[in-house]
């Protein structure tokens, strides 16, 4: 009989070390949270306590559901949708079997604000025991370090991870991150597809009203964006008092449509950069090069002609 039951004590003390590992998981994740219900008064960008009671009244759907996911994530469950539409919103806690649950219905019709209704708030399951979190979409991260990303446009999407995971407990992915980031430059900026729409506009404002500027827009036979030069008036005007120096250069953008900035930079009289023009295009090759000189040309024509007399050093072009 001994032998019978050596395996099943193996399997006993397998899953004792199971239960256990994921105790662990879920203590080290309450200790987390109460770590950040601690520091929640000294950091702004902290979760707010969201107790969701029954009547709290939320002005739209999106602003009821971003409380019902910092109300998860902060009470360390996940959830699950079983109705979500204009007028009515319903959701569950995700383990079978638990009692939590919350409705809440628009008052006065489709696109109203919502109520809500009823609320069933004591969970009978333990909660999540794994570092991942279903609420925790990259809307939701975005929305929560927009402050951040307005002081410093520069916050990396390791960084982003790294302080998801130290003040929030949730293991979010770098894609996530970067989804993240993205989003929240999007509500700061609007989106990169808005602005080149605005580049025509913008480009024929420059001329209009910024006297001695040269801006020129290429589209291509698709009426889509080709390339794009703009030297400002100032900048125009203000070669002219600096050393006879230009210094050509390109460098690759890092945005969703990509492409090639090509800069071309002065020197003042105290020895600091004077940017003079810029255009951004597809590739760097002869023929974007050869095509922003011919405008650098006319500009200096108008502004600085005394730079194109021989008399005058050569410029020292490094590309
Ligand atoms: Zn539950």
């Amino acid at each position: 009989m001994i032998f019978h039951k050596i395996p099943e004590i193996a399997m006993l003390n397998f899953l004792i070390s199971k239960i256990a590992i994921s105790a662990a998981r879920v203590q080290g994740s309450l200790q987390m949270a109460q770590q950040m219900a601690q520091t929640s008064d000294e950091d702004n960008s902290a979760i707010p306590v969201c107790p969701l009671h029954v009547g709290d009244l939320f002005d739209t759907l999106d602003s009821l559901k971003k409380a019902c996911r910092e109300y998860a994530i902060r009470t360390l469950f996940e959830f699950k949708t079983l109705r979500s539409g204009t007028t009515r919103y319903e959701i569950a806690c995700k383990f079978d079997g638990c009692s939590w649950r919350l409705y809440a219905a628009s008052i006065g019709g489709a696109g109203n604000k919502f109520r809500v209704r009823t609320h069933s708030c004591d969970h009978s399951c333990t909660g999540i025991q794994q570092l991942g979190h279903q609420q925790a979409t990259a809307k939701f991260i975005a929305d929560w370090i927009l402050p951040t990303v307005k002081v410093n446009p520069r916050y990396r999407p390791i960084d982003i991870k790294r302080d998801v995971k130290t003040r929030l407990g949730i293991d979010i992915s770098k894609s996530k991150a970067f989804r993240a980031k993205e989003r929240a430059l999007e509500l700061l900026h609007g989106t990169h597809k808005a602005a080149y729409k605005q580049m025509p506009k913008y480009v024929a404002d420059i001329e209009r009203n910024n006297p001695n500027s040269v801006a020129t827009l290429e589209s291509t036979s698709e009426n889509q964006f080709k390339r794009v030069f703009i030297c400002y008036g100032a900048s125009a005007m203000g070669i002219a008092h600096c050393r006879p120096l230009l210094g050509l250069d390109g460098t690759h953008l890092k945005t969703r449509y990509q492409g090639i900035l090509l800069t071309a930079t002065g020197v003042d009289a105290h020895g600091q950069l004077f940017p003079l023009a810029w255009a951004v295009v597809d590739a760097e090759n002869n023929d974007n090069w050869l095509w922003m000189l011919r405008f650098l040309h006319q500009v200096l024509e108008q502004s600085a002609p005394h730079f194109l007399e021989p008399t005058v050093s050569p410029f020292c072009v490094e590309v």
